[in-house]
């Protein structure tokens, strides 16, 4: 059904050739707001906006927890997006986009820091399940980033795995001009464009992006205000 969905919707974005498809759609995938189609990023897009904005306004619907949507998603799964978060706790992209089952593949790493565990899952999701849009979703007072610009400031590196962390978020912070203004929050943006950049221009993934199968986009979801900027 998804899959169906999926070509019949690219058929009518090819124009009037895939008219015959395009109208075998059911008009509700149009419509039903809690049977998101996966026509593309663009779609794609609004339902995560649509979804954050009924977050921020506390009028969540929680859609495709039902019955229906686990007994159609053990049969697979289609998701028409992407989002790569931070681990964050307070952050879960299902809860702040408002979507439920089979909607979202997600991965998250502390500060959403690329290695090859998480990038190996990442084109996993867009090689294999043609997901058309990837969200880089940092966070206002993220922790990760925020001890990369304590070791910044004072020179001392955590030891361990959390040290392997901040050395990757460290490049974004000294390469973030501290202007007086809200520093951790200036590299918190620029750590989530810089990780959607890496991805863009990713060996793997860059053809995906180059022909337009698959868009990045990064953004920062705000603790206080609920809401998410696209950045
Ligand atoms: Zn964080």
């Amino acid at each position: 059904m998804a899959i169906s969905r999926r070509h019949a919707l690219r058929a009518s974005l090819l124009g009037s050739a895939g008219a015959a498809l395009a109208t075998a759609a059911p008009a509700s995938a149009w419509a039903e707001p809690d049977a998101p189609f996966d026509g593309g990023a663009r779609q794609a897009l609004r339902l995560l906006k649509e979804g954050n904005r009924r977050w921020r306004r506390f009028a969540s619907r929680h859609p495709n927890e039902g019955r229906n949507r686990r007994i159609e998603v053990a049969q697979g799964q289609n998701p028409f997006a992407l989002v790569l978060g931070c681990a964050d706790s307070r952050v879960p992209p299902e809860l702040v986009f408002d979507r439920g089952l089979g909607d979202l593949f997600t991965v998250r790493s502390a500060g959403e820091v690329l290695d090859s565990s998480v990038l190996g899952s990442v084109t996993y999701a867009v090689e294999h399940l043609e997901v058309p849009l990837i969200v880089v979703l940092g966070h206002s007072s993220c922790g990760a980033v925020s001890a990369a610009v304590d070791t910044h400031r004072t020179g001392e590196l955590p030891h361990g795995h959390v040290g392997y962390l901040v050395e990757q978020i460290l490049e974004v912070v000294e390469a973030t001009p501290d202007e007086g203004g809200d520093f951790l929050d200036a590299c918190v943006r620029a750590n989530a464009v810089h990780v959607a950049d890496l991805l863009r221009t990713d060996d793997e993934l860059r053809p995906f992006v180059e022909s337009g199968r698959l868009d990045i986009v990064p953004a920062r979801y705000d603790l206080n205000g609920y809401g998410v900027d696209w950045l």
